[in-house]
């Protein structure tokens, strides 16, 4: 039996940028809004044509590889 998991929900959320998400299209749409900005926390679009993932408000662009979400401020592109 294992010990009931604390923060169930947050460890999901933390856990959601490892999934592929966008090789699920049907469910990106719906991650896309749990997935945040890690330095503002604010809303991402995704740039399909560049496989990245763009905050407007911080001028970042995290990259996607293989459909995982590089969710690092240090790793994002300035654009
Ligand atoms: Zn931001």
């Amino acid at each position: 039996m294992s010990p009931r998991p604390k923060g169930l929900e947050k460890q999901l959320k933390n856990a959601l940028p490892l999934i592929p998400l966008f090789k699920m299209p049907e469910l990106s749409g719906k991650l896309l809004k749990v997935l945040a900005c890690p330095k503002c926390k604010g809303n991402l679009k995704y740039e399909k044509a560049k496989s990245r993932l763009l905050c407007k408000k911080c001028r970042l662009a995290y990259r996607v590889e293989e459909g995982i979400p590089i969710m690092l401020v240090e790793e994002a592109e300035k654009i």
